[in-house]
């Protein structure tokens, strides 16, 4: 179980005039669903990579289940995180691509292979293992970005844009796989999207950024109730 608080969160780039999130909280509760949706550049993937431990954080704390995210070694940071480009890595197998998490850890050989292999399974992609990520379509690669993040058992789990680079078919079953592998995990998951139409499908609650701070905060009801 895990909850997650963001308090009086600010960023600042180095060569930026002025804050890219202005005082950001934000209260999650465990194994919800939540979306942050906006314009481009209104700061989601700051907020998420902050979140992550990618970037800096200018003030302010991420505090999960009451401890602040910062002291927790990134080894026992029990977070996984999938990106728009899939960033796999183009030299390994779909199998070592999911397995390299769990190569660093104390896992034996065994039991990283039925992890590997279940997860495949889930996911469809048992017959592919043996291939290369260019050798796979997008979904298949994106699947491939899902599997490896499973794996790693997160507590929490961060998406930026996972399925804007797929067509339209491939999206809507995709965010099928998302939301069961949310579910099975019993993750918290904090989604990044710019489509309000998927916000609204997936999410439990949804925040709603401009400009570098949450405009509105709330269940997709709560939102869509409002004039
Ligand atoms: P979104 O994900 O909502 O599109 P971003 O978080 O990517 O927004 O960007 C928010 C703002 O921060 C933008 O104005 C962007 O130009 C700026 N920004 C993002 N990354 C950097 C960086 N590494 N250095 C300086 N400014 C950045
Ligand atoms: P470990 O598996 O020991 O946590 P990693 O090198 O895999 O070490 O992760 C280092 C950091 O990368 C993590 O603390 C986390 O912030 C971030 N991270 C989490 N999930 C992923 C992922 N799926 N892909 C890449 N980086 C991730």
């Amino acid at each position: 179980m895990s909850n997650v608080q963001i308090e009086h969160l600010f960023k600042k780039y180095e060569n930026a005039d002025e804050d890219t999130l202005k005082d950001i909280n934000l209260q999650i509760d465990d194994k919800e669903f939540v979306s942050i949706i906006g314009p481009s550049g209104c700061g989601k993937s700051t907020l998420l990579r902050c979140f992550a431990g990618l970037e800096k954080i200018t003030k302010g704390k991420v505090l999960v289940d009451g401890e602040r995210f910062d002291n927790i070694p990134p080894q026992k940071r029990r977070i996984a995180m999938v990106f728009q480009d899939y960033a796999l890595y183009p030299h390994m197998t779909v199998y070592n691509n999911m397995a390299f998490n769990l190569k660093l850890s104390k896992l034996s050989k065994e039991e990283i292979d039925k992890k590997v292999k279940k997860a495949a399974e889930k996911l469809g992609l048992s017959e592919f293992l043996k291939r290369k990520p260019a050798q796979l379509s997008g979904g298949q690669r994106q699947r491939v970005a899902l599997g490896r993040a499973m794996v790693r058992d997160p507590k929490i789990f961060l998406m930026d844009e996972p399925l804007s680079n797929l067509d339209a078919k491939l999206r809507v079953s995709t965010r099928q796989d998302i939301i069961e592998m949310h579910r099975q995990l019993g993750t918290v998951t904090i989604y990044v999207t710019h489509d309000q139409a998927e916000a609204m499908a997936m999410s439990d609650k949804i925040v709603i950024m401009k400009d570098g701070i949450i405009q509105q905060f709330g269940s997709p009801d709560q939102l869509y109730d409002q004039p």
